[in-house]
């Protein structure tokens, strides 16, 4: 068995027990907060990378942008359609 000091979480300062299978390189706490910290860092070491710089730029990463944004406003716009064609003095 090993170490007794805990490791202090790199966002909130706090220690924390590691997840065992995980204890070697976990960072964080498992709170949501530090979970995002962590997220957001790795995320803008992975950016700062000079060979990352130019990955979400291009033709192929508009077109997948373009797509991901009509899916995202397909409920919107077919709630927008469905009210346009809703008429209430209608019977059944
Ligand atoms: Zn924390």
């Amino acid at each position: 068995m090993g170490r007794m000091e805990k490791p202090a979480c790199l966002n909130c300062g706090k220690p924390f027990t590691a997840d065992a299978r995980n204890a070697r390189h976990q960072r964080y706490w498992t709170a949501a907060a530090c979970k995002a910290a962590s997220k957001w860092n790795s995320q803008a070491k992975w950016l700062a990378k000079p060979e990352n710089q130019d990955y979400h730029r291009g033709p192929e990463s508009v077109v997948r942008v373009k797509a991901w944004r009509v899916l995202l406003m397909y409920p919107l716009l077919l709630s927008v359609l469905e009210l346009s064609t809703f008429d209430p003095s209608r019977k059944c």
